[in-house]
């Protein structure tokens, strides 16, 4: 088959990122490239040693970028897009093209100027900066489904989301501090994890069936030529 847009995807997180998020970060990648139709091939070109997983995962940690974009950043929460850059023109990395998915332990808000708190930025074509700060609240709960297993469900519908954007889904095309209705605008109306915003019972409603079919199909045709 004739594939296109097919780079390394390298995964960055701090120090003190939970092990079991980082998991996530790797399930969501899978799953995303399963229900584009290229895993396999994935597999084939960047299969690593521990034959675990489909993409490079970088030593560097994203200290240093933190701290630059930190200077960037509105109080309380780190510029998640500033971030991306810096990580997308490290030099210090080799040059070769790829993907960037950095997990991150602590608040973050949109770009300059806007002080919109996400749970994530995906940039098309560069990649995704993504933090799980504001889910901890879930590792709280005891009723019914396990606080753990709610905790990666959401963090990893998340990341789907925002590699959703990075494979082509709804690039951003809302304003700078847009409007709840501007955001919704800019996203997939239907059931879709590509909806503007996630929340829990929505979640739960496509978690078998993450991407809608009009989406599903532009996801494919990112990676795959017709
Ligand atoms: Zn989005
Ligand atoms: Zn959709």
């Amino acid at each position: 088959m004739p594939f296109q847009n097919i780079k390394p995807i390298t995964v960055l997180c701090q120090d003190n990122t939970k092990t079991t998020a980082l998991s996530t970060i790797y399930s969501a990648i899978v799953c995303v490239l399963y229900h584009a139709g290229v895993l396999a091939e994935y597999n084939r070109l960047f299969n690593n040693s521990t034959g675990v997983y489909a993409f490079k995962k970088t030593g560097v940690g994203v200290k240093q970028h933190i701290a630059k974009a930190r200077k960037q950043s509105m109080a309380g929460a780190l510029n998640a897009a500033a971030l991306l850059d810096f990580i997308a023109n490290d030099t210090s990395r080799s040059s070769e093209d790829r993907y960037d998915i950095a997990l991150i332990t602590e608040s973050l808000h949109w770009t300059y100027g806007s002080p919109r708190l996400v749970g994530g930025v995906g940039m098309q074509h560069q990649g995704s900066v993504v933090t799980y700060a504001d889910l901890l609240y879930i590792l709280q709960s005891v009723n019914g489904e396990s606080g753990l297993t709610k905790f990666n469900l959401f963090l990893k519908m998340r990341t789907v989301h925002e590699l959703g954007h990075v494979f082509g889904l709804w690039p951003n095309t809302a304003p700078i501090n847009a409007t709840d209705e501007e955001m919704a605008q800019a996203h997939c109306p239907n059931y879709c994890v590509m909806y503007w915003t996630l929340k829990e019972d929505f979640i739960e409603k496509i978690r078998t069936r993450p991407f809608c079919p009009s989406c599903l199909a532009q996801l494919k045709s990112f990676f795959i030529k017709r």
